[in-house]
């Protein structure tokens, strides 16, 4: 999907104006400085048009640290979105701050909307004249809270953002869009670097496609990828605080972009939390993955026996992902990557005929009928594939299934079909 970034200094109603955009209370309104907010990517759609919405501002900093911060939020953006939409107080006006991300999102050839929020009445909408001054254009009045000027804001801002989905409208025959992930120092860059042997090759823009100058095309063993967010990949966070944040909010942007998503894990330190963080949000992303676990050349048998036990306790819930056990180092293992990148696509790809999938279900359902509740027997009628990438199910039901019968159900997906590497989706539809 497209994807808009919001980006501005503390405070001045970023995620009140997500909340106004996705209709939902998800994204927290706090006023406290410091608060970080989990979620930075929604799903949002406008009379009928679908994009996923990325609140840059999800780790508010002290004063000290407001310029670094804002910087961060307006580099991501500018790598990762199609549109920006910049908010400034049109209470207090453009500051300092506002005037030095001016600067730095110029630079860049996205559409730029200047969006004047807090104009809660049409009395206030002379001061934001003041604003023509930053230099983006006309400033959008809004107001966030009551919603005035969200919709005509929308309205413009969703005019000229391309309709291309990265995956939906994925060129035929077009390389697939990896994004490499991982904590930093993991060895993400020195595996990008490898993977496409010493001399790297570097292909050139392909005929009729479009490539974002922060992805890079490599062709490995006669086939041509694409590397997304390859400059984040190099690029460091060069912050004391917030940098964990802005790390995620380029995760999940890149993976936005991306139809797998590689995480690597560096196997001569215990798996840590934020590995797990960055699984899930691959998870979250609903892309396919692929575990490449790096350093091998460092492991010992006594770090190995524990990591076994790490990998099963803390990644037992993605045990169905491909995993890979490298060293971007020394090479061993590389060309391992691809036949696990492309076993967890097929996967992702896999469309099960509705006639395959019900034959599937019944033969379970005769096998493991849902335990019986209050002496009623919730049946499964009917199922079909929704779609691909991932694979959705959806089921058709006399009564809501249990959440361990659906897990059952999902087990038993795989192992018939497989999916390895891919995500599974089972929703169900209860009929009356
Ligand atoms: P990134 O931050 O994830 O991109 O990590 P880098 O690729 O910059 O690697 C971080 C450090 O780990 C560098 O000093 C690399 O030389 C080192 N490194 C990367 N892969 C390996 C590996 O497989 N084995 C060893 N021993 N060191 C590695």
């Amino acid at each position: 999907l497209p994807v808009v970034a919001i980006v501005g200094r503390p405070n001045v109603g970023k995620s009140a104006l997500v909340n106004r955009i996705i209709g939902r209370r998800e994204a927290v309104v706090e006023d406290t400085p410091g608060v970080t907010r989990d979620r930075v990517s929604y799903r949002a759609e406008w009379n009928g048009r679908h994009f996923t919405l990325v609140d840059t501002g999800g780790w508010e900093p002290d004063a000290k640290g407001i310029d670094a911060s804002v910087a961060a939020q307006a580099e991501v953006a500018m790598d990762l979105a199609d549109a920006v939409m910049f908010v400034v107080d049109a209470n207090v006006g453009a500051t300092s701050t506002d005037e030095h991300v001016v600067r730095l999102l110029r630079k860049v050839k996205k559409p730029v909307y200047l969006v004047a929020n807090k104009v809660d009445d049409v009395r206030q909408e002379p001061n934001i004249a003041d604003l023509w001054s930053l230099g983006l254009g006309e400033p959008r009045p809004v107001s966030a809270l009551h919603g005035r000027g969200v919709a005509d804001l929308l309205d413009l801002v969703l005019d000229k953002l391309p309709e291309v989905s990265a995956v939906a409208k994925r060129e035929v025959g077009g390389p697939r869009r990896v994004a490499i992930v991982g904590r930093p120092n993991v060895g993400k860059s020195s595996l990008l670097n490898k993977a496409a042997g010493e001399e790297r090759v570097v292909v050139n823009d392909i005929a009729g496609t479009t490539r974002d100058p922060v992805d890079e095309q490599v062709e490995i063993a006669g086939k041509v990828w694409r590397f997304v967010d390859t400059a984040g990949i190099r690029r460091r966070v060069h912050m004391q605080q917030g940098a964990d944040f802005y790390a995620s909010l380029r995760t999940s942007a890149a993976l936005e972009k991306a139809e797998v998503g590689v995480v690597v894990i560096d196997v001569s330190e215990p798996i840590s939390e934020q590995d797990v963080r960055i699984v899930d949000l691959v998870l979250q992303s609903g892309r396919a993955l692929v575990l490449a676990f790096n350093k091998w050349d460092l492991l010992d048998d006594e770090r190995r026996w524990f990591l076994e036990r790490e990998i099963e306790q803390d990644l037992g819930h993605v045990s169905w992902a491909p995993r890979v056990n490298i060293s971007a180092q020394t090479g061993r293992h590389l060309e391992k990557l691809v036949p696990a990148l492309e076993l967890a696509l097929e996967s992702w790809d896999t469309r099960i005929a509705t006639g395959k999938f019900n034959a599937f279900l019944a033969e379970l359902v005769a096998e493991h009928p849902h335990p019986l509740r209050g002496g009623k027997q919730p049946r499964v009628l009917f199922g079909t594939q929704a779609s691909s990438r991932p694979p959705t199910f959806v089921l058709f039901t006399t009564g809501f299934l249990d959440p361990g019968y659906r897990r059952f159900i999902q087990r038993r997906l795989r192992e018939i079909y497989g999916f390895e590497g891919s995500p599974i989706v089972v929703n169900m539809r209860v009929r009356e």
